[in-house]
């Protein structure tokens, strides 16, 4: 009798998980604003199940959106009907979650130490948390852990600390706070590694270290991040149920106290963009802004995303420049510069409202608006070919360039406190 009770349970593990077999991501290109104006319909229809990755903003930028394998005759023959041309950026979403996968169980081994830690893989929560533990135990004198509060479901959220001396002003990066921007906690988990063996090594950084203390939080939401590995690859929000609503989880960055439940977010439960109840409803976002407040001399504060090759700076939700906007422009254009010389990896750059789309109750203008003048999203890897299935391969590549932008901003910031 154990033999069938264990195959059920088997499938059960197996059928709870979300199946994307068949789905396709379809990339558009809007000619005209009517046809924005269309396409921000299409996103209202809840019944068809689509997940705008890309949402419909203006006509330069592309709208890719992932649509179930049930919905692609009706949205296909809606994008003709009302001659609007997509192609085909994905043919098969589970093929690329199952290649991905394959190359994280091929290569799962247990390593003992940060050096055997496989930074060309994606990792379940369990493994970055052990890694965070060995980098600390392995560095004691440069690493700590820090608790600064608990998700949702009652995870850690742990903060690395690299610290020289005390009373320091400090530098701020999060990855991770969308939990499928996958590419985002790993390349986190190579910055880590890449600190600790660069302090002492490499004088920029040595001197940065020596002067300010570096927080980085690898996974910002890690109820969502663990629900990516055993639900749905495609989880985005925070895992809080939402009263009277069958849809769970807030958009954790647009949760923020900055132009909070404006336009550029929903106050739909079951959007993607879901601003939450109020401001700081989310413990993974409050426990942020009791360390920002607490802590009280961050100078720089990077919150890291993907995709679509982007560097930006506040606002997202006013139009008016920030008093900081030439400083901030002049900077993340050499920050993308420095970025690109690595690989060629070419990014845009702007404020958020300029370069995507009016967003309210972001990460960046909260912090701006505490004082950070030096606050900058990244969005990562790639343009849309692989959106946020991004192949492990890309990941130690695209952690490599990105953080000769990252040592731009925190020299700038050494080199100009305030
Ligand atoms: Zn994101």
């Amino acid at each position: 009798m154990r033999v069938p009770v264990l195959l059920t349970a088997l499938f059960v593990a197996v059928f709870s998980r979300e199946a994307f077999v068949g789905d396709q991501v379809l990339r558009i290109t809007a000619k005209n604003d009517k046809q924005i104006m269309i396409l921000r319909e299409l996103a209202e229809l809840e019944n068809l199940g689509l997940d705008f990755w890309m949402d419909p903003v203006k006509v330069d930028l592309p709208v890719d959106i992932h649509v179930p394998f049930d919905s692609l005759q009706d949205v296909k023959s809606f994008l003709l009907s009302n001659e609007i041309e997509y192609s085909v950026m994905i043919p098969d979403l589970q093929d690329l979650v199952d290649e991905e996968q394959r190359v994280m169980k091929a290569r799962s081994v247990q390593p003992r130490n940060t050096d055997g830690y496989d930074y060309a893989n994606y990792h379940t929560l369990n493994e970055i948390n052990s890694f965070i533990d060995m980098l600390v135990a392995e560095n004691p004198n440069l690493v700590s852990k820090i608790v600064i509060g608990q998700s949702y479901e009652g995870r850690p959220l742990n903060v690395l600390k690299f610290s020289t001396g005390a009373n320091r002003p400090g530098i701020w990066i999060d990855t991770g706070i969308h939990s499928r921007e996958w590419v985002t906690q790993a390349s986190g988990t190579w910055f880590a590694k890449k600190i600790v063996t660069d302090y002492g090594r490499d004088p920029a950084l040595t001197a940065i270290l020596n002067t300010m203390d570096i927080f980085l939080e690898i996974v910002t939401n890690p109820d969502g991040y663990a629900y990516t590995h055993t639900n749905d690859r495609m989880w985005r929000k925070t895992r809080k149920p939402n009263p009277g609503s069958t849809c769970v989880g807030v958009d954790p960055n647009r949760n923020w106290d900055a132009g909070f439940g404006g336009s550029g977010a929903s106050n739909n439960p079951c959007s993607q963009t879901y601003h939450g109840p109020y401001a700081n409803s989310e413990s993974e976002v409050k426990s942020i802004v009791d360390f920002v407040k607490s802590h009280g001399n961050l100078k720089a504060f990077v919150s890291i995303h993907s995709y679509s090759q982007m560097l930006l700076y506040p606002y997202g939700y006013t139009m008016s420049p920030s008093n900081d906007e030439a400083e901030l422009h002049e900077l993340a254009r050499k920050a993308i510069t420095d970025l690109a010389s690595l690989y060629g990896t070419r990014y845009t750059y702007g404020s958020i409202i300029d370069t995507i789309y009016k967003a309210s109750g972001t990460t960046v203008d909260w912090t701006y608006e505490q004082g950070i003048k030096y606050s900058y999203t990244f969005e990562l890897r790639d343009t849309g070919y692989y959106g946020f299935l991004l192949p492990a391969n890309q990941i130690i590549p695209t952690a490599q360039e990105t953080w000769l932008a990252l040592m731009t901003i925190m020299q700038h910031t050494k080199d100009n406190l305030y």
